[in-house]
């Protein structure tokens, strides 16, 4: 049984390294679509919608109108510092796929019921646009 909630948000990035129009800061509305799959329990529930609320809101609410930064890029964390601007800073470059890494990692941190076998997240840049990120939780 897989069990699916969508957050969106607004956020700012991104991608020195990209040849393009990315290399440049942007921003995206972001959608997440979170599935969570594994056995139902005795009242025929996999996870309660309100439990992933709990879980994923307070991360997509840290990112919600902030700038997401790769930890190296000095030069952007130290403006958006500057400026007093929310920031949100990662390990890794800030494309759709880390973000879906970072995102189902925070997941994997909460406490979650033990009928789960495995996350799935996925990351919509722009409508048609995604990244899938699946891992498994035992
Ligand atoms: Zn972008």
């Amino acid at each position: 049984m897989k069990v699916s909630k969508e957050f969106h948000w607004e956020m700012a990035h991104r991608l020195p390294f990209h040849p393009g129009r990315c290399k440049n800061l942007h921003g995206h509305s972001y959608k997440a679509l979170i599935q969570f799959e594994g056995e139902l329990d005795k009242n025929g529930m996999l996870i309660d919608f309100y439990d992933i609320f709990k879980i994923v809101d307070p991360i997509i609410d840290e990112m919600d109108h902030s700038i997401i930064c790769h930890k190296d890029d000095f030069e952007l964390i130290e403006i958006a510092k500057k400026i007093n601007e929310r920031i949100v800073i990662i390990d890794k470059p800030t494309t759709a796929e880390n973000i879906s890494i970072y995102i189902a990692e925070r997941i994997l941190n909460a406490e979650l019921p033990q009928n789960l076998s495995s996350i799935n997240v996925l990351v919509y840049e722009t409508t048609d646009a995604f990244a899938e990120h699946s891992v498994r939780i035992k």
